[in-house]
């Protein structure tokens, strides 16, 4: 039997066995300290909340969304299972399927104006926010900056910091007020490393102009940066052409450029994207792609040949159908007092929230409460963001009408 100062004694170890789990516990329980400063998409918020409505069955109408309104297409779909029937299931080679990065590379020669690319330039990612992702891994080091026009499509400035980099945010309104040269001039430093360069822009929906795209590549080429080139919605220009920055002279070598096939082919969940680079950086996309995730699914590649080979006019008839949810959400927004640029691209709205309130967090949980019109709140996109929202007009003719409606009866 146990004395009573064995009990004691036992007592004591169990507590400090205990404390040592709890010790070690709290030592394990910690995440690597590059990750302190990334945050979680504010946008994830959003969404969670209109599930909840709609969960208790009220109507919600869906304007915080970035996803396309229509389905992927039936050829799409079948060389997805055409590849599994065929046993295409094996292991590919990393950076891509051959045909697929020969047809990137064909495209990317005629209508990105990339005169010498090869196919050894290419390499196909898991989506668009990989090709990025891994380009800001493969150029930067601990401490660079790296100039980001604000306001930006928020993942951006958590995938630079994930780098150990700093964002530095260039306000795009000031920088085609006073002259983007100046501007950028005014944010860089010693320490500025490259620039990202979105065009369309999400969420704002701005092109910028080829001679906007020449000053900054002049820029880059002065200060010796690189420029990591985002250009999800390319084919989602309503005024004015899209420029790749990278076709300009003297660009390719200095350019990674990322694309999706995300938005022109309605292939969000599919994830597959790609990027073009020359050396340095294609060796190091290589190794970023290959031990993050050794390539794209075998048969999603198929499926996204298929997705180039046979999109053709559809891209144009896609345009056309935005630009006419574009003019009619616009519209009905300035009809209803919301001061609200014509974005030139991509499918979002950036209108004022001051007609309902300064805070755009504020005037975003407003319209959700009164109206049930879900948007997304312009300080999400960056400081420079504050006082708009974004409204996505990536949905149906009808959806806009019954938002604005609601908006209508609401304010
Ligand atoms: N770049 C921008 C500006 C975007 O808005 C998005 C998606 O919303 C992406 C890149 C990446 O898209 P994905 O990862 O679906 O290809």
């Amino acid at each position: 039997m146990a004395s009573h100062f064995d009990t004691i004694a036992l007592n004591k170890h169990c507590e400090m066995a205990e404390q040592m789990t709890v010790t070690n516990a709290l030592h394990a329980a910690r995440l690597a300290k590059r990750l302190d400063h990334v945050g979680f998409s504010d946008i994830v918020k959003i969404r969670n909340k209109v599930i909840e409505l709609r969960a208790s069955g009220q109507a919600v109408h869906a304007f915080h969304g970035g996803e396309p309104f229509f389905a992927t297409s039936e050829a799409v779909k079948q060389a997805l299972v055409q590849a599994a029937v065929e046993d295409k299931t094996k292991y590919a080679p990393s950076s891509g399927i051959p045909p697929l990065r020969k047809a990137i590379a064909e495209k990317l020669k005629t209508r990105n104006g990339m005169q010498n690319v090869s196919v050894d330039d290419v390499i196909v990612t898991v989506g668009g926010a990989h090709a990025l992702w891994v380009s800001f891994q493969a150029v930067l080091d601990a401490g660079d900056e790296v100039l980001i026009f604000s306001p930006y499509w928020t993942p951006i400035a958590d995938m630079v910091r994930a780098a150990e980099a700093k964002p530095i945010f260039v306000p795009t309104t000031e920088a085609r007020r006073e002259g983007l040269a100046l501007t950028l001039e005014k944010y860089a430093t010693t320490a500025t490393r490259a620039l990202y360069y979105n065009t369309p822009q999400n969420p704002s929906g701005v092109v910028f102009s080829r001679e906007e795209a020449e000053t900054v590549a002049a820029f880059a080429q002065d200060r010796d940066l690189v420029v990591i080139a985002d250009e999800a919605y390319e084919d989602l220009v309503y005024e004015g052409d899209h420029v790749s920055i990278a076709s300009l002279p003297g660009m390719a070598e200095r350019t990674i450029a990322t694309y999706t096939f995300s938005k022109s082919y309605a292939m969000t969940g599919w994830r597959i994207g790609y990027a073009v680079a020359k050396e340095p950086f294609m060796t190091g996309l290589r190794k970023l792609v290959l031990y993050s995730t050794n390539g794209v699914t075998t048969m999603v590649q198929y499926a996204g040949l298929a997705a180039m080979q046979t999109a053709g006019a559809d891209l144009v008839r896609r345009r056309h159908e935005y630009k006419e949810r574009r003019d009619l959400l616009v519209h009905g927004l300035g009809d209803l007092g919301f001061e609200c640029a014509m974005p030139a691209g991509a499918f979002y709205a950036f209108p004022k929230s001051t007609r309902v309130h300064a805070d755009s967090r504020e005037a975003a949980a407003i319209l959700l409460d009164t109206a049930h019109v879900a948007t997304i709140p312009g300080v999400v996109f960056g400081a420079e963001g504050e006082g708009h929202l974004r409204f996505g007009y990536a949905t149906g003719i009808e959806e806009i009408r019954a938002g604005l409606e609601a908006l209508r009866r609401a304010l």
